[in-house]
This record gives C-alpha cells, sequence and structure tokens, in this order.
C-alpha cells in the first residue's frame, strides 16, 4: 500500500530488520484534516531528532520511514518495531475517543495495522510492559514501552485508548482481506 512519503533525517538505516511491535502513539496535535501532514513536516526536520513510521489523520495517512529502517519514536524500543502516530491527545477520555474524528482516525489506522500485522506476521494482541521485556510480539502503546525500559516518561496514547475497539477493527480487516483471497482462490 503506498502512501505519500515525507522522508524523515531522523532514523537509523538497516539493510532490513525483524519486526515484532507496532507502537501506537497519539501526536498531541489538534485534530484537524491536515494533522499527519503537519507532524510528518516536523519529523522532516533534523532538529525535531523524533520520527515515525507513519501519521494517521481522520481523512489520510502519511510515511515518514521506510519500514526496513528504524525510527526514533519510543526510547528502549526502537529496533524490532514500527511507530505509528494518530492525530488525538492522550489526555483523551472515553467520549474524545468515541467523536467522528477519532472514528475516521481509528478506522484508518486499523486498515494500516492489518496490513502491517499481515505483511509482517506479526500477532493481533495488546502487549504490555512485562510482556515488551520477554520480546514478545504484538501492538502496544508508548506508555508500554516507557513503563517496560524506564527510558521515557511519554504516556501516550493515554489509559482511555480504546485498545479493544482498535484490536476488534483490526481483526474484522484481516478476515475481511482473508475472505476475499478464500473467494478469489475459487474457481
Ligand atoms: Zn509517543
Amino acid at each position: 500500500m503506498p502512501y505519500p512519503f515525507v522522508a524523515s533525517p531522523n532514523v537509523t538505516h538497516t539493510e532490513g530488520r525483524a519486526i515484532d511491535v507496532v507502537v501506537m502513539h497519539t501526536m498531541e496535535a489538534a485534530e484537524r484534516l491536515d494533522t499527519a501532514e503537519v507532524v510528518a513536516r516536523w519529523f522532516a526536520r533534523p532538529d525535531a531528532e523524533v520520527s515515525a513510521h507513519y501519521c494517521v489523520d481522520a481523512d489520510s495517512i502519511v510515511q515518514c520511514v521506510r519500514e526496513q529502517d528504524i525510527a526514533w519514536h519510543a526510547r528502549g524500543g526502537n529496533d524490532h518495531s514500527i511507530g505509528i502516530e494518530l492525530a488525538g491527545y492522550a489526555g483523551q477520555g472515553p467520549k474524545g475517543w468515541d467523536d467522528d474524528y477519532s472514528w475516521a482516525v481509528l478506522e484508518r489506522a486499523s486498515a494500516l495495522v492489518a496490513d502491517l500485522c499481515r505483511r509482517h506476521d506479526v500477532p493481533v494482541r495488546r502487549l504490555r510492559a512485562d510482556d515488551l521485556r520477554a520480546r514478545r510480539r504484538g501492538l502496544a502503546g508508548h506508555a508500554d514501552v516507557s513503563a517496560a525500559f524506564g527510558r521515557s516518561t511519554h504516556w501516550d496514547p493515554g489509559p482511555d485508548f480504546p485498545w479493544r475497539r482498535f484490536l476488534r477493527l483490526i481483526r474484522m480487516r484481516l478476515a475481511l482481506a482473508s475472505d476475499v483471497v478464500e473467494r478469489s482462490a475459487q474457481p
């Protein structure tokens, strides 16, 4: 799935690596239709000294780092992860995550994460700090990486991030995709 690419210089290049974890973040920037583009331009600045692979807002996805390269998004957990920034705030409550804008972000992000999980064979399950330390594979929040390795105080995507709903959306996408493949394989 090709996305518009705004290259960030804040990366560690590799010739290829194993992806074990998809790390979810919130951008902590106003929920607008150009939020992904605005944050991607910030990541494109060398003085930002941070980056993520993908930025997702309600109507678009911008890629900033190639998946084989290491983005600088979650200290202690970058080497084998893909970082995804969502438009929204870690401080959002359940209502904030339930408005039209956030639904659009989560729908869009779930399609992206389903594709990542399928291509990198990452299990669709929520990981906590203990799981990350044990190098289990799956999805985690930046907060979990911070708790696991103690190298950051970032707590996004926040305690009210709707993990259950998000994982359900991802599983629905994967079920839909495999259904299409099965049907098209039939004579
Ligand atoms: Zn973060």
